[in-house]
């Protein structure tokens, strides 16, 4: 099927604690029964259509992901989802972090938090042991940092293996607005940064919206990455980059991991009713992503795989050639017929994020 041999991913961007508590999903499942245990149920648009489960991660070469931790805290009065108290959201991303413990528990996971544990790591992925026997690493992640209830809570988090933090989410936030809404960062948000830059600790600059993200440049001297992005140039919204902010995020020696939801790929995608076929929306829409970040930069070293695939999502909201999260190995054929090299694959697939982490995490 592959053309040459598929090589060791990074995807730095997957909700698989969010999926376990909130869609109820066992991760262990064979993808087929995972779903057919979710047929005949609507409380969720992707029921019985996930693309994500340990199997396929190994299917795919996977061994290592960043993980959220995500709960939004919402005002009386918004209409997004959400805690009603920062408490409970803080009490929701402690549950999510049972669920990776317990998995740790069971041998399918492993968390990386420091350079030797991400060393050890790719080394027993390097090794002749069987695949079904490797754990995914797992490096942790806060998607929208409103369950921080004071910056105190940011001491226990670092200390448990948070690394790395996008301060906002969907509209209004805690900290920082995110993704439809403005404004620079807040009180909060300013503090939280400096804070985050005394731990070492990565900024996430996805779903930052257009003045918090220029502020946040402006701002922040630590590392910086993008977890799941695509390009404004393709589909016009905030929540994509323009060229002028991926140009600053290669400046600051970010890393951008390209997303495989479908409104981020097809322009006017109308969630629930249009089709990823008639859309058009398929792989080579990725590799359309990956280039331009590439054409930008002039060079491969500030791209990577952030898929996003169980972001609330699934096969109903995705590239029509991808069934499951294995798939995503298709994009270094499209690439390699493009004219990319194996080297410039094997950065893409991997060693952007894992030099990335290499740089940042502690000894
Ligand atoms: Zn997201």
């Amino acid at each position: 099927m592959y053309e040459f041999e598929m090589p060791f991913l990074v995807d730095a961007h997957l909700d698989l604690s969010m999926n376990a508590m909130e869609w109820n999903r066992d991760l262990r499942l064979p993808i087929s029964v995972l779903n057919r245990r979710e047929m005949g149920m609507d409380d969720k648009p992707d029921r019985g259509r996930a693309t994500v489960t340990f199997e396929e991660l190994r299917k795919g070469h996977i061994g290592l992901v960043v993980a959220t931790q995500i709960a939004r805290y919402v005002a009386p009065e918004s209409p997004l989802p959400g805690w009603y108290s920062p408490e409970q959201a803080w009490a929701q991303t402690q549950a999510q972090l049972a669920w990776y413990k317990a998995m740790e528990a069971d041998g399918q996971m492993t968390m990386i938090k420091t350079k030797t544990d991400l060393d050890q790591h790719l080394m027993l992925w390097s090794s002749e042991e069987k695949i079904e026997d490797k754990p995914i690493g797992y490096l942790l992640s806060l998607e929208g940092a409103d369950s921080l209830v004071d910056l105190s809570y940011l001491d226990v988090a670092y200390d448990y293996g948070l690394r790395a933090i996008g301060p906002a989410h969907y509209g209004p936030g805690r900290y920082a607005n995110g993704t439809d809404s403005s404004g620079k960062l807040n009180e909060e948000g300013i503090q939280l940064l400096q804070k985050m830059e005394r731990l070492g600790m990565i900024l996430d600059a996805t779903h930052l919206n257009d003045d918090a993200f220029w502020d946040a440049m402006s701002r922040y001297n630590g590392a910086i990455w993008a977890s799941h992005n695509n390009c404004r140039k393709f589909v016009d919204h905030n929540r994509q980059f323009s060229d002028e902010m991926i140009k600053i995020l290669v400046e600051k020696q970010a890393v951008i991991g390209v997303a495989l939801d479908a409104w981020m790929m097809v322009p006017n995608w109308v969630r629930g009713k249009s089709d990823p076929k008639s859309s058009n929306c398929s792989m080579e829409i990725m590799a359309n992503n990956i280039d331009h970040i590439c054409q930008l930069a002039g060079n491969v070293s500030h791209v990577g795989v952030g898929s996003d695939l169980d972001g609330a999502f699934g096969r109903e909201q995705c590239p029509y050639d991808l069934e499951t999260i294995a798939d995503i190995q298709k994009v270094f054929g499209l690439l390699a017929k493009r004219g990319y090299t194996a080297e410039d694959l094997e950065r893409i697939a991997s060693k952007n994020w894992l030099n990335f982490m290499r740089n940042v995490l502690p000894a």
